[in-house]
């Protein structure tokens, strides 16, 4: 009796060892593991996040869609570098706390690379040189540069390098006021209404604002600066950094990048 369950009570211990060395085995073999790792990378859709107010860069067509320069560019990366992208809608000065969060996974929004945001994010290489310009009202006759902005009204997207520049003009006791609204097509609409003296944004934006309505606002004084666009991630993924920066190194090489700067801007200046 006492051997045969001594024997029974080993028998089982083999038993339940041989089936936990089955699952370890199931689980742990590296050909298993390696093919699960695939699986993850392939099911891995990184998210995109956009404020599509910004045309030609980003805005919405009529079905809704969004659409642009940067979607574009982005997709073109994406595709050469073998990702699933998915573009989302973001107010603009929420976009760096959304990729903080892992709400999102890159930002694709004509953002500026500037010292502040480098704190906080990392950005690929420059895709697009812009700067910033001064748009008035098209009746306005006593704004011709900045120097005219003494004791004036400014507007600018909220969270943006304008907005920046608008509350610079107000700190050195220049301008009077700086409106901060939620995107630029409301900016440009004050403009018209005399809510606002000028409005002061990026100037590939401004102009094809000014494409679009023809008539309602012009460009007055000289461009401000240069500034660098950028598409922007988390600091924690360097890896996804890397990828961006050789897909927009490889889409810049075999004319991709050219391709769709001459639908956005050339070609759409020439028209
Ligand atoms: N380039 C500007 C910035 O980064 C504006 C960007 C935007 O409004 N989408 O602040």
């Amino acid at each position: 009796m006492k051997k045969t369950s001594k024997l029974l009570t080993a028998g089982l211990l083999v038993l339940s060892m041989l089936a936990f060395a089955g699952c370890g085995n199931k689980q742990e073999a590296p050909a298993g593991n390696e093919a699960g790792q695939q699986a993850e990378q392939q099911a891995k859709v990184y998210v995109v996040g956009t404020n599509p107010t910004f045309a030609p860069f980003e805005s919405q067509d009529d079905n809704g869609n969004i659409v642009g320069f940067d979607i574009d560019l982005m997709e073109a990366i994406a595709a050469d570098q073998g990702i699933e992208i998915k573009v989302e809608s973001l107010e603009f000065d929420a976009l760096i706390m959304a990729l903080g969060n892992g709400s999102i996974d890159i930002i694709a929004s004509g953002m500026t690379i500037t010292p502040e945001r480098l704190e906080q994010v990392d950005f690929t290489d420059s895709y697009y040189t812009a700067g910033l310009n001064i748009a008035v009202a098209e009746e306005n006759t006593t704004i011709n540069g900045i120097d005219d902005l003494k004791g004036k009204v400014l507007a600018a997207q909220i969270g943006t390098t304008g907005a920046l520049m608008c509350q610079q003009l107000v700190d050195d006791g220049i301008a009077k006021e700086a409106k901060l609204l939620a995107d630029i097509n409301i900016c440009m609409l004050d403009l018209q209404n005399g809510a606002c003296d000028a409005v002061i944004n990026d100037i590939p934006v401004t102009n094809d604002y000014i494409k679009a309505n023809p008539g309602v606002v012009k460009v007055v004084g000289e461009n401000f600066n240069a500034e660098e666009y950028g598409f922007a991630v988390s600091k924690e993924a360097p890896e996804l950094l890397a990828k961006l920066n050789a897909g927009l190194a490889n889409v810049i090489a075999n004319g991709t990048y050219d391709n769709l700067y001459a639908k956005y801007f050339t070609e759409a200046a020439a028209e």
